[in-house]
């Protein structure tokens, strides 16, 4: 179903979204050669508990997870693309890491996601970062009141597809509210003018995420960390907005 919310829940909203980018903010910035996973994923824990804030991972179990995701953040290591599972990895020097948190403040969720590369980049990993990042900034630009989501996600594909990448459909951006997952889904490709209208109070998370040589994905034996079938390496950014009357507001915007 999908749910229009008011202005004043929309006000509601921003502290969930001020939370969740204090924590991206944060553990990216913790993203350096030789730190652990499991000391960014403890990180994120404890920024949670301090805030009083609600994981939206930690007993998280949809039907594509093995068990339930147990950790408080995806961080998904070079060609790992989506729902990386912490675990016991130092981060070595060019690795590509994305972080995705998600986590509900008194009672409304917010996600986001953003990669740095750690040390020194690879030009090809640079190049990825950037499409990656360029195809957010264009989903969210084509989020308005008036347009259909099929503009947004034909205007994330267009910066896919100029890179000379393709995309995988399999997972994409959703709405957001008082739970992580919920209608409408957001398509990382697509065709303009189709598809449903936006209006002000649709509030949905918009999350392109790439890999340099392939669309094809595998289930890592974690049960959980899907990886690129080729190996190569994946960015992934995300936001969660809100349609208003004007330009989109961006409730995970990080300081
Ligand atoms: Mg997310």
């Amino acid at each position: 179903m999908i749910e229009i919310r008011t202005p004043a829940e929309v006000e509601t909203m921003r502290a969930a979204g001020a939370f969740v980018a204090s924590v991206v903010s944060a553990t990216a910035a913790a993203s350096k050669v030789g730190i652990n996973l499991l000391t960014l994923d403890k990180l994120a824990g404890d920024m949670i508990r301090k805030a009083g804030a609600t994981s939206c991972y930690v007993d998280y179990h949809p039907s594509f997870g093995a068990s339930p995701f147990g950790r408080y953040i995806c961080l998904s290591v070079n060609d790992a693309a989506l729902h990386g599972l912490p675990h016991d990895y130092v981060l070595r020097d060019g690795d590509v890491v994305s972080l995705d948190f998600a986590a509900s403040v008194n009672g409304w969720v917010a996600d986001s996601a953003v990669t740095v590369i750690v040390g020194t980049p690879r030009p090809e990993d640079v190049a990825l970062v950037d499409v990656t990042s360029r195809a957010l900034d264009a989903g969210i630009a084509a989020a308005c009141a008036g347009n259909r989501m099929g503009d947004v996600s034909a205007a994330i594909g267009a910066v896919a597809h100029a890179a000379g990448l393709s995309v995988n459909l399999d997972f994409g951006g959703h709405g957001v509210g008082r739970v992580m997952h919920g209608d409408p889904h957001v398509p990382n490709d697509g065709r303009a003018h189709r598809g449903l209208p936006l209006r002000p109070g649709l509030i949905f998370a918009i999350e392109p995420w790439f890999m340099l040589g392939t669309d094809k994905i595998y289930t890592d034996r974690d049960g959980w960390t899907l990886r690129s079938a080729d190996g190569s390496r994946a960015a992934h950014f995300e936001h969660t907005i809100a349609i208003t009357d004007g330009a989109p507001l961006v409730l995970t915007a990080r300081k």
